[in-house]
């Protein structure tokens, strides 16, 4: 097992703690997975240099995913200035609407500057090769264009599951995959009202669809503030376990695990 990722943010809300956020790391290879308002913030937490990463793939455009993108790009240019060794372009991936306000938001902080990064827009079954991992982006159904992917490499595989409402076309991208990312903003007690109106993923919902795309492991994250508390986490892990099958493991602020 020679991959890792790391949990850069686990909350759906910033108060208690980051926002969507991953960092995969592979031999050849790091990507990031949406870029929360502390991106960069919890990078240096892990002493990760920002050239290392060649990749950033965003779900869609909602703060907690995609704030920390300016800064980002900024610190890694700067970075990139600093050192002897040849750095990679940057690739930032998303469907359009998501990289049309990803370059917006890079213009409005940084007007003075340009930057060399290579934007890949891209739509349900486009595939993309990143060195040794070929990626395959699909749709989801939020209340804005929502775009999931697939990593797959030789002897693992990812797929991250970004906000959506409960959705059926989705499981040929993630099924059998070695890890599954899932959103799981809460419990069917506390959330049905909200998680439907702004189309979000109960615990019972993740559960269900983990139950039939049947990873090797599941990762719930994206939780709702009320869950930083152990006990109301207990009930989330309940939910989830009442309907798959699957052991989940849940997504804290720095977390590491391999797949
Ligand atoms: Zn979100
Ligand atoms: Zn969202």
């Amino acid at each position: 097992m020679s991959n890792s990722i790391t949990v850069l943010g686990s909350w759906a809300i910033e108060d208690f703690g980051e926002t969507s956020s991953f960092l995969v790391r592979a031999p050849g290879s790091s990507f990031l997975l949406d870029a929360g308002p502390g991106v960069t913030r919890q990078m240096h937490q892990i002493s990760c240099s920002f050239t290392t990463v060649d990749f950033v793939f965003l779900t869609h455009v909602h703060a907690d995913h995609l704030l920390g993108i300016p800064y980002l790009v900024f610190k890694r240019s700067v970075q990139q200035r600093q050192t002897a060794v040849p750095v990679n372009r940057l690739h930032v991936v998303g469907n359009v609407a998501t990289i049309d306000a990803a370059k917006t938001l890079l213009q409005a902080c940084y007007p003075d500057r340009s930057f060399d990064i290579e934007w890949r827009v891209v739509d349900e079954g486009d595939e993309i090769t990143m060195n040794d991992w070929n990626v395959t982006a699909f749709n989801a159904d939020h209340t804005v264009p929502v775009t999931g992917y697939r990593f797959e490499h030789k002897d693992a595989s990812l797929a991250y599951l970004p906000d959506t409402c409960p959705i059926k076309t989705v499981l040929p991208f993630i099924s059998g995959v070695s890890l599954l990312l899932i959103e799981a903003f809460g419990t069917s007690a506390d959330f049905t009202e909200l998680a439907r109106n702004q189309k979000h993923l109960l615990a019972k919902d993740a559960a269900q669809i983990a139950q039939e795309a049947q990873p090797q492991k599941v990762l719930l994250y994206h939780m709702h503030l009320p869950y930083r508390d152990e006990r109301k986490q207990e009930q989330l892990i309940e939910e989830f376990c009442q309907n798959c099958s699957l052991v989940p493991i849940v997504a804290a602020d720095l977390l590491e695990i391999g797949f």
